[in-house]
This record gives structure tokens, C-alpha cells and sequence, in this order.
């Protein structure tokens, strides 16, 4: 409200409007002087020749009409420019605050890309590709855990390591495109017959391994078994018969990695030398 009055304050308008009330109070006091004090003076006269005193209260009365108008300009002024500066403070807050909200949001979306990427990459540093399923490293690292937790909670720890039998001949035979297609089903299968708590890994090329929370030498067989029936009977698409080979073994007391794994590895390859397609425990 201050503000659009104060626009018609000007300070040129307001000297205008000094001058103008000047003027009329000169014109107004001419008036009374003739009419009610100095009957024996023109009106006219009393305008164009007041007396000495006359002139000086006349120019008092608008020297004091416009410097009375001046300070009211100047007071409205600073009101005007205080209003103006709390605006401009108010709208300079405001896009601070947008901007704020704007970088917020921005960085949000950035911490969550970068959660994303990260585990997209920790997904792909323990990821097969050909597969899907684990791979070596993921199986390094888990068979060291495992161990661990089974030379102190002794809850059942047991290896499987599977190869499929003449793998080359399938590649030789139908190329390497079919031989990849046959990894893909290979593994699809072995996970989707494996048992729930089981973990499946790709150890090699085509050479596989599944870790089991069982010290039942007789269940580890039948599972193996099982998986080599599955196989065995799965129809690939390649016009022939695809089987594997299975060492197993469980953990035993004093056992590491290293010795787990090689026992196991020893059973795949006695199962190998027995003639293949079939499943060994060690
Ligand atoms: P065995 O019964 O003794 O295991 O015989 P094998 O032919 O399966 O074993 P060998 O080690 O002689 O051959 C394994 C083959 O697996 C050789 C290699 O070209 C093939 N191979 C390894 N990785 C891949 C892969 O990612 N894709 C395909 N298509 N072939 C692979
Ligand atoms: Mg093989
Ligand atoms: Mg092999």
C-alpha cells in the first residue's frame, strides 16, 4: 500500500505539489488579508504587492509546505526502499532455497546411481557371465568362509565338483556357439535341481563346483546322483546324450581350502577315470 503511494511521491512531484500549495497559500492569504484585515486593499494588490511582511510570512508558510512535503517524500522513500530490500532479501532466500532443494534432489539421484553402479559391479566381480551363476572368485571366497565357519560351528560343510564329459567333442563337433548354449543349460538346470541352501559355481570351463551345508556322506550322494540323472536326461538340442562327472567329499577335521578342494577334485577325477558319467565320494 506504502509502496504504490509512495510511487506518487516522487520527490519532483512532490516539489511540484510544494509549489503548488505555495502558490495557493499565497492566493489564500491574499484573499483573507483583503477580506476580513485589510479592507482598504485590493484584492488584486494584496496578490501582486503585499507588504514586506506579507512576502516574507508568505514564502515562510511555502518554504515550510515544501520542505514539510520533502522530509514526507524522504520518510516514504526509505519506507519504500526498506520494503523493496525485505522483498528482494525474501526472493533471494527463496530461489536459495529452490536451488538448495534442486542440488538436494540432484545429489540424491547421484548417491543413488552410484549405489546402483556399485553394486552392479560387485554383482559382475562375483558373476559368470556366460551363466549367470557365481564364478571363481565368488567360490575362492566362499569356500574360505565356509571353512571357517564350519572349523567353529561344525555344522556340516560338503563339496561337489562336476565337469561335463567330452566337452571338446561338443565343440568340435557342433561349434563353439552350441557349446556355450549347452554351458547356459548345463547351469540353468544343475541350479534349478540343486538344493535350496546349495551354492552353485562356475570354476571353470566347463567345470562347476556346489557348496552344500551337509556332513551326510549318504545325502551328498544322492544329491550328486540326482544332478547326474537330471543331466543325463535333459535333452539339449543336440541330437546326443550330455553327461557329467561328479567328485564329493565332506569337510573333515583339519581340513582347509586347499585340502578340501583337492580331495574333491581327486574324486572327480577317479569318477573320470571309472569311465565318466557317474559320481564319486572321497
Ligand atoms: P573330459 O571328459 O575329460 O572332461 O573331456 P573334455 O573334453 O570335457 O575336457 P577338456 O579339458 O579336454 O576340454 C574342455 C573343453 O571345454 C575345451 C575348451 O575349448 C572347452 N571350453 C572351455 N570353456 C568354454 C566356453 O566358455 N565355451 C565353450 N563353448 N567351450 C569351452
Ligand atoms: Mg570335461
Ligand atoms: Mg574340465
Amino acid at each position: 500500500m506504502f509502496k504504490r503511494f509512495s510511487r506518487f511521491l516522487d520527490s519532483r512531484i512532490v516539489a511540484l505539489g510544494g509549489f503548488g500549495i505555495a502558490f495557493g497559500a499565497w492566493i489564500f492569504d491574499a484573499y483573507i488579508d483583503t477580506a476580513f484585515f485589510e479592507t482598504d486593499l485590493a484584492f488584486i494588490d494584496s496578490l501582486l504587492n503585499p507588504e514586506g511582511h506579507e512576502v516574507w510570512m508568505r514564502g515562510f508558510v511555502a518554504f515550510l509546505l515544501i520542505v514539510l512535503g520533502f522530509i514526507a517524500a524522504a520518510l516514504l522513500k526509505t519506507h519504500e526502499t526498506a520494503e523493496e530490500l525485505h522483498d528482494y532479501n525474501q526472493a533471494l532466500l527463496e530461489r536459495f532455497a529452490r536451488d538448495l532443494e534442486h542440488k538436494n534432489l540432484a545429489l540424491e539421484h547421484e548417491i543413488e546411481r552410484r549405489k546402483e553402479m556399485e553394486r552392479r559391479l560387485a554383482e559382475m566381480a562375483t558373476t559368470d557371465p556366460l551363466t549367470g551363476i557365481y564364478n571363481r572368485r565368488k567360490f575362492d571366497e566362499s569356500l574360505q568362509d565356509d571353512i571357517k565357519h564350519e572349523s567353529r560351528y561344525k555344522r556340516g560343510l560338503s563339496l561337489i565338483v562336476l565337469d561335463i564329459d567330452h566337452f571338446k567333442r561338443i565343440n568340435d563337433q557342433f561349434g563353439h556357439d552350441v557349446g556355450d548354449r549347452v554351458l547356459k543349460r548345463l547351469a540353468a538346470l544343475v541350479q534349478q535341481h540343486a538344493r535350496e541352501a546349495d551354492r552353485f559355481f562356475r570354476i571353470g570351463g566347463e567345470e562347476f563346483a556346489l557348496l552344500s551345508c551337509t556332513d551326510d556322506g549318504e545325502a551328498l550322494v544322492d544329491a550328486a546322483e540326482r544332478l547326474r540323472e537330471v543331466v543325463q536326461e535333459h535333452d539339449f538340442g543336440i541330437g546326443q546324450q550330455v553327461t557329467i562327472s561328479l567328485g564329493a567329499s565332506r569337510f573333515l577335521p583339519g581340513d582347509n581350502c586347499g585340502s578340501l578342494f583337492k580331495r574333491t577334485d581327486e574324486a572327480l577325477y577317479e569318477a573320470k577315470g571309472r569311465g565318466r558319467n557317474r559320481v564319486v565320494l572321497l
